[in-house]
């Protein structure tokens, strides 16, 4: 699956969870993740795309800390309307990194 795929599928995630079809399961859910958090966090998009592992300096992290300080339960899903604010935040954070992929193929292939 080549990295435009996946970072489709993240997309897919959390519009899922906007549309409160679904939740987040951290890493058992993440398409990118699943990947590649077991090699320690290389190679994934989101991580090349920002610098840093571990989605720091993403969209996740706020929405991490709001479901933890504010809600607090097993399942991290839309609750209330910053949850639904938060969610759209790292939709629209995956769909950047996905055209970011787009383009740069483009790029690659007009060489
Ligand atoms: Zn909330």
């Amino acid at each position: 699956m080549n990295k435009i795929n996946i970072m489709e599928d993240a997309v897919k995630k959390w519009q899922r969870i906007i549309d409160k079809k679904g939740s987040d399961g951290g890493v058992l859910d993440c398409p990118p993740c699943r990947l590649y958090y077991f090699t320690l966090c290389i190679g994934c998009p989101i991580a090349q795309y920002t610098g840093k592992k571990f989605c720091k300096g993403t969209a996740y992290i706020p929405w991490f800390r709001h479901q933890l300080e504010k809600h607090d339960k097993m399942i991290k899903k839309i609750y209330c309307p910053e949850c639904e604010k938060l969610a759209r935040d790292m939709r629209d954070f995956m769909i950047e990194i996905r055209d970011h992929l787009i383009e740069k193929k483009a790029q690659e292939k007009g060489k």
